[in-house]
């Protein structure tokens, strides 16, 4: 196991592990509720990580994400859950609701 980032929130860390389990990758969000449980750090700030099963493809994973990162950015409003959605996504994270046509 290593890790692979910091995710701003958690939302972000749980969409990459996704992503990346979808290309291949036995990723996994760690720490997520750390700062809970701990009662010492706000919630806020204990930012949840982004870990790989398989250390020697850390390199493959972040050429992955950086390629998604710089894909044409979109920015649009869920219909289903009024969730502001930004980046290269086609669905909704909050509630995986497809985007909508007229998004760009
Ligand atoms: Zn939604």
């Amino acid at each position: 196991m290593k890790r692979l980032l910091q995710a701003p929130n958690l939302a972000l860390a749980t969409l990459w592990a996704d992503m990346l389990c979808g290309a291949g990758f036995a990723a996994s969000v760690q720490r997520a509720w750390a700062g809970s449980i701990a009662g010492e750090i706000p919630p806020d700030q204990a930012l949840p990580e982004v870990w790989l099963q398989d250390g020697n493809r850390c390199d493959e994973a972040r050429e992955l994400l950086n390629s998604w990162q710089s894909a044409p950015h979109r920015r649009w409003v869920c219909s289903q859950c009024q969730e502001l959605v930004e980046g290269p996504f086609e669905q909704c994270w909050n509630c995986n609701a497809p985007m909508p046509l007229h998004a760009i």
